[in-house]
């Protein structure tokens, strides 16, 4: 019997970029006695059904993109005599469906790294309980991946957890619903361990995959303060000082590591911790910027964003700091007009943004839009192919429709064309070239020129393409280039590296 970990995907691009971590966290929590799992990412290559044999264990963890992908190969496992077991955010709000659709034997909620033990164990005893709730398990119970079993030569980066869980509530995010409003914070020892190993397997690009790196802003800080929630300043201080804890460590580490994270903007205001990020060697930040007007903020309750003059100082603040923006934008708030696509690149290459993704609202379920959606305009939008709309993740690829929320003056397919061109003109040869002047040196500006269409064909023309063939096409794109991009990211591997101690000294 052996135990495998799926990462379902309909399309493989042969080198991914950036690891899927839950696989090698979930391989950490496989007890020994079943032996090491068998990981397929299928970003890499698509399952070989001929490795699942009856009584094994299949774990396949689904968000609400790939969810469609992971109940194809749920079935088909099932019919191959496995147990099935499904985890990740989608099958957490949605249990019964990964049991209707997946043939899930049983669905494990929250948290995965302390109840998939259990789970295995029901499975291997042939007797599994439909549900399982991991729940919200604390930092320290966090498990250290399994870095040992990466398949070498497929991935540019690494990725490692710091903090679980955000303090906002923006309306088109299920984040802070599923991980909390607390952030939880793993302790840097566990968090710079991790990063050691992949240092010294060659891995110098590491994403810090957490949900808001930058969990305390000064201005809870003053609210606490003036509040005189003593309880509560005390704890956002300590919260804040593990952070610089943590970055020094970070700082500590060989020269070439490069980190990238997401963060909310008001940590431009905080020229102390962007300080302490450029030391500790984070030099990229994806920001959720979602609208360049206050109008679009208020859409999605992110008055903490800021709209015209303030935006652009506050983005170039992070250049201040070396530290590069992959800005996010948002099309089809309610408040947007035809003028506001060109307002909005306009914004992201005045702000001197370094990568921008330009995503159209979609409804995701566990947000505060997906409710309303659902309660409202997906009732009238009927079915697709016998599949309420309201479901639209289960409707096939090419019939599922790319804009779902009704827009009071522009039509869906102008909403998309409209997003379409921003992407072309942002991701334009001319354009990346003009931005590639912040790198150094021919070679890095190639790099740059490089990465940019690769990121292009990767999201872009995969995602908003209507025509099945483009997407076809973006994807073959997508897996040329991928592979000399990798060679930019990897780096001779440091078997040696030691961990550094808190306090300047080295393990
Ligand atoms: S979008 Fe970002 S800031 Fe907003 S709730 Fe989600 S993780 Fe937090």
């Amino acid at each position: 019997m052996r135990v495998h970990l799926i990462n379902p995907s309909h399309l493989s691009f042969g080198v991914a970029v950036i690891t899927p971590r839950w696989l090698f966290v979930l391989a950490a929590a496989t007890p020994s006695q079943y032996g090491d799992p068998l990981i397929c990412d299928e970003t890499l290559t698509v399952l070989d059904p001929a490795t699942i044999a009856p009584g094994d264990i299949v774990g396949i963890g689904i968000h609400t993109g790939n969810a469609l992908r992971g109940y194809e190969l749920g079935r088909e496992v099932r019919a191959r005599g496995a147990w099935v077991v499904f985890g990740g955010i989608h099958a957490t709000l949605y249990p019964d469906e990964a049991r209707e659709q997946g043939g899930a034997h049983a669905v494990v909620r929250g948290d995965g790294d302390v109840v998939w033990a259990t789970a295995l164990a029901d499975c291997a005893a042939g007797r599994p309980l439909p549900q399982y709730e991991g729940g919200r398990i604390e930092a320290d119970q966090f498990l250290p991946a399994r870095w040992d079993l990466l398949q070498p030569g497929r991935y540019m980066w690494g990725s490692v957890q710091t903090v679980r869980g955000c303090p906002k509530h923006c309306s088109f995010c299920s984040v802070w619903r599923t991980d909390g409003q607390k952030p939880r914070q793993r302790a840097s020892d566990m968090v710079v361990g991790e990063v050691v190993e992949l240092r010294r397997r060659g891995y110098r690009f590491i994403a810090l995959a957490d949900d808001n790196f930058y969990p305390v802003s000064l201005k809870d800080l003053e609210l606490a303060e003036r509040q005189g929630n003593t309880a509560r300043l005390e704890f956002l201080r300590e919260t804040r000082r593990e952070r610089f804890e943590l970055m020094d460590r970070l700082a500590r580490l060989p020269q070439d590591l490069v980190f990238f994270t997401q963060i909310t903007m008001e940590s431009a205001d905080d020229p102390e911790f962007l300080e302490a990020m450029r030391k500790a060697h984070i030099r990229g930040a994806l920001i959720g910027v979602e609208a360049v007007t206050p109008e679009g903020l208020k859409d999605v309750y992110k008055d903490f964003n800021s709209s015209g003059e303030d935006l652009v100082r506050r983005l170039r603040a992070y250049r201040e700091h070396d530290l590069h923006v992959l800005g996010s934008f948002i099309f089809g708030l309610p408040s947007d007009r035809p003028a506001t696509f060109d307002a909005t690149l306009a914004m992201a290459v005045r702000s001197e943004v370094t990568f921008a993704q330009f995503v159209m609202l979609t409804p995701f379920p566990g947000t505060v839009d997906f409710k309303k959606w659902e309660d409202g305009p997906a009732r009238e939008a009927g079915a697709i192919g016998g599949i309420p709309v309201s479901r639209h993740w289960l409707i096939p690829q090419a019939l599922r429709p790319k804009v779902y929320v009704p827009h009071p003056v522009m039509s869906a397919d102008e909403i998309r064309q409209r997003t379409q061109g921003v992407w072309d003109q942002f991701y334009s040869l001319g354009e990346i070239w003009r931005r590639s002047r912040c790198v150094p040196g021919v070679k890095g500006r190639l790099a740059f020129l490089f990465i940019s269409k690769l990121y292009r064909q990767m999201y872009a023309n995969t995602g908003i393409s209507t025509d099945s063939a483009r997407v076809s096409k973006a994807a073959r794109w997508a897996s040329l280039l991928a592979r000399p991009c990798r060679r930019l990211f990897t780096a001779a591997p440091m078997p040696d590296l030691a961990v550094p101690l808190g306090g300047g000294h080295s393990a």
